[in-house]
């Protein structure tokens, strides 16, 4: 074993992958799979990490130019299997090698190398930040040191040390930046600083939720017993079976990872779970310390880096068995790995929205597979994509099976959900936010005394022609998505294809919805500020905590949680809040959660902003009646019949996926269809104007293969629409836009794209097109969408097409497969 392969860190998509290097004898035993080490690449000394051992270079490498391995700068903080994984979300993703390996690394490493004085380098490592009990002190030099008259920080570090020694925490709280100060005076030997080891992040989210040490229950329920059997027969296979508990809110999901994860443990093997970053609460993170103590590891992003690697390194030092944790923990070094959960596996966020851009229930399920471990997904909305799956039966040789839970423990039942169409309360002169219904259970839950959750929903930031009366939006014939309004071009604009057409009147305030008549056609959204104080107004003199909670109310650390508290101490509260607040909380004495616009996010233009709506609401439909008093749900929306508020009125989530598998399955989205979403910005316009061209002709040639070059179609066409033999319509530009609420308005006869190669069945190729969000940061946006057959290895074939191009600094591509930010 006298070779290392190694993936040097180096930002560039074009040095990707791994290189050989000689281990000199005295590295033979620390330069291991998973250490981080020092080479030479190029002209320069870089830091790579140990993906392989072997005892010759690979085929073609010439054994006596390879150069040697300078410096093991870490122990290993990964395995072969952490470095297969690597791999494969390289390849999945169509990302740079390194930035998977980056995910393994303990918190706080970083890329960077110092000298130090022996002429040896050090990783500079980032732990300053730590709540620590690093213990700043003078050493004896320190009396014949002169600080420079004008270095003032120094000097008042210098002062405060004089007092005594001082946590390092302090002195940062009393000069800012001292610790770049010290950092300084330590190099010159005028102070010394003393480490204290303490676990950080074990103790500081006790919490005093009465519901965050739920006690084991006495027995189970029928569906927990099923998942439970069904959960260990796919640990027993040890080959990455996927057991999907699809059990309602409050059906008591947690309680059956906790039990599976004891049985797991009884057999010496260890459990990640992760969690969505937002649910993470301290109630949460107090059942599974509850239940397993001190063998429990919590990461999470509000946690500082110090504590963060404290946490990581208990799973590496083998004190912790089980992690817990948001999308990263998927990464711990734990060894002997049995089960793997993904709890609200529908959840968004377990997507990575910089690269590496891997979806964390992907990547646990290709991890499952190489440990030999059951994954468990857990949702009350399961994605339709696992529920594909589980249809299917089988996926990538491993079984996916679904196990119903359709019942709430102790016989509470499911919320009563009420729908008021807020285009009544219009016409019937009520202007205010709060229909006459939710003003009413409003007020009754003040003289009860009892407990309310009022969710808004985050106005998307697109534009929409939408009529207060009727509740239209306008939607692309090919893509299916929501037509956004751009002012500066009076049009309507379709970001997934590119197509637009013109709208004529609007908004002149003339102007009439077509459907209706009626001239309420505006954008509209209100603010959690907003709702607060017309709360306050209604609640006056009835002695209710209004509490809010948003972004602005939870950005310092610990706010969040202090809230809940609040919330929970109370004897009589309205919690107030975005999305946030519907996820995971379980107070029994809520009565009833007011949904204020349901339809917000409807309407976006993403396929799956249905599928978004859906899961939303039915999660804070959950959050009701969990304890012995009955909850209602009062959900407001301009779009009562829609089957998403429709399902979850009648707790029958078939009507939602019948209508949007239809949906789906015509429009040839996922679950039917694999999609990416490659985007390109840039400063100037033209310069990603023609970036993205040339990646979409790239894109084109690639799919259609190297036959298919020099037979370009040049007549008008859309290559997807041609595969699926969809139609233009031509004509003048329609007049009646608002036909139906679920209007599909025919594409412009001026659209086409020349020049595009045919493309295989199941293949289709979209834009050039303008991103929803045209301009962030200044940088312009736009983008390709490529859709393909499920089982398409997409990842390579686009990383490909993305090489085929000349370097260019002025743009940034970014390969986004399996997307959901589609905006
Ligand atoms: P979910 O994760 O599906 O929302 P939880 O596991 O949080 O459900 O359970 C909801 C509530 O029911 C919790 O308070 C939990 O302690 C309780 N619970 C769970 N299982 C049982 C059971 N078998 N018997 C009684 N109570 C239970
Ligand atoms: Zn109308
Ligand atoms: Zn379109």
């Amino acid at each position: 074993m006298r070779y290392a392969s190694i993936v040097p860190d180096i930002a560039a998509r074009a040095i990707d992958g791994s290189f050989d290097y000689y281990v000199p004898a005295g590295l033979e035993q620390s330069c291991l799979v998973g250490t981080t080490v020092l080479v030479s690449f190029g002209r320069r000394d870089v830091v790579g990490y140990v993906i392989a051992r072997t005892d010759e270079p690979a085929d073609g490498v010439d054994a006596s130019r390879v150069l040697p391995v300078k410096q093991v700068l870490a122990a290993p903080s990964f395995d072969q299997v952490g470095a297969r994984l690597a791999e494969w979300m390289a390849r999945e993703y169509a990302a740079p090698l390194a930035l998977c390996l980056r995910l393994m690394l303990p918190p706080g490493q970083t890329m960077k190398v110092a000298r130090e004085d022996g002429g040896s380098w050090q990783l500079v490592i980032e732990r300053a930040r730590a709540v620590d009990d690093r213990w700043v002190s003078l050493t004896e030099s320190a009396e014949g040191f002169e600080p420079r008259a004008n270095a003032r920080r120094q000097l008042r570090v210098l002062e405060a040390l004089e007092a005594g020694p001082q946590r390092m925490a302090e002195l940062s709280a009393l000069v800012p930046g001292a610790s770049s100060v010290v950092s300084a005076l330590l190099k010159r030997g005028v102070v010394s600083v003393e480490h204290r080891r303490r676990i950080r992040g074990s103790g500081d989210e006790g919490s005093s939720l009465s519901s965050a040490s739920a006690p084991r229950p006495q027995r189970l329920t029928d569906g927990q017993r099923a998942a439970l059997d069904a959960i260990a027969g796919a640990v027993g296979h040890e080959r990455g079976d996927v057991v999907l508990v699809d059990g309602v809110t409050g059906s008591g999901k947690t309680e059956v990872y906790l039990d599976a994860i004891e049985r797991v443990r009884a057999h010496g093997r260890s459990a990640i779970v992760l969690v969505p970053e937002i649910s993470l609460t301290a109630q949460t993170v107090g059942r599974f310390r509850s239940r397993f103590g001190d063998d429990v590891a919590i990461l999470h992003s509000r946690l500082s880096v110090g504590e963060r690697f404290d946490q990581w390194d208990m799973a590496r030092s083998g004190r912790a068995h089980v992690v817990v944790g948001a999308r990263s923990a998927l990464f711990a070094p734990l060894s002997n790995v049995g089960l793997i959960v993904v709890d609200e596996e529908h959840e968004g966020s377990y997507k990575q929205d910089q690269a590496p851009r891997y979806h964390a229930r992907e990547a646990a399920a290709e991890l499952a597979r190489l440990r030999g471990a059951a994954l468990v997904l857990g949702s009350a909305t399961p994605s339709l994509e696992s529920l594909e799956r589980c249809r299917r039966g089988l996926w990538h040789d491993a079984s996916w099976t679904r196990v119903e839970m359709p019942e709430r423990p102790g016989g509470a039942v499911l919320p009563r959900v009420r729908v008021v169409d807020m285009k009544r309360e219009f016409a019937a002169k009520n202007g205010s936010i709060f229909s006459r219904a939710l003003r009413d259970a409003l007020l009754g839950v003040a003289e009860r005394r009892e407990k309310a959750v009022l969710m808004l929903n985050r106005r998307g930031f697109a534009s929409f022609l939408m009529c207060r009366e009727c509740g239209c939006v306008p939607t692309c014939t090919h893509c299916s998505t929501s037509l956004t309004y751009h002012e500066r071009t009076h049009s309507l604009v379709c970001h997934s294809c590119g197509r637009s057409w013109p709208v004529r009147a609007f908004p002149d305030p003339s102007t009439k919805c077509p459907n209706c008549g009626s001239r309420y056609l505006a954008q509209f959204g209100v603010g959690t500020q907003r709702v607060e104080d017309e709360l306050r107004v209604l609640l006056e003199g009835a002695e209710v905590d209004v509490i809010r909670m948003d972004a602005d109310t939870t950005a310092t650390k610990g706010a969040h949680t202090k809230l809940l508290e609040r919330f929970d101490a109370s004897p009589c509260a309205v919690l107030v809040g975005t999305q946030m607040i519907a996820k995971g909380l379980d107070f029994p004495e809520v009565t009833l959660v007011g949904v204020v616009n349901a339809d917000t996010t409807l309407k976006l233009p993403d396929f799956r902003a249905a599928e978004r709506t859906y899961h939303l609401l039915e999660q804070v439909a959950g959050r009701a009646g969990r304890g012995e008093r009955p909850g209602e749900v009062i959900v407001q929306t301009y779009w009562a019949t829609h089957p998403a508020i429709q399902a979850v009125a009648r707790h029958d989530r078939s009507l939602f996926e019948r209508y949007e598998l239809e949906q789906r399955e015509e429009a040839y989205y996922p679950p039917y269809s694999r999609l990416a979403n490659v985007t390109v910005t840039g400063v100037g316009e033209s310069a990603v104007r023609e970036r993205c061209k040339a990646l979409a002709d790239a894109v084109r040639d690639a799919v259609a293969g190297p036959e298919s070059e020099g037979r370009r179609r040049v007549a008008a066409g859309a290559a997807g629409a041609a595969a699926r033999g969809a139609e233009f319509t031509s004509g003048p530009a329609q007049t009646s836009l608002f036909a139906s609420p679920q209007a599909a308005i025919p594409a412009p006869p001026e659209f086409a794209w020349p020049g595009v190669p045919e493309l295989p069945d199941g293949w289709e190729v979209l834009g050039p097109a303008e991103c929803v969000k045209a301009r962030v940061k200044d940088r312009l946006r736009r983008h390709i969408v490529v859709k393909a057959p499920v089982e398409a290895d997409l990842g390579p074939l686009l990383a490909h097409a993305a090489a085929t191009l000349p370097q260019d600094r002025k743009v940034t591509v970014s390969i986004d497969i399996d997307a959901y930010d589609m905006m």
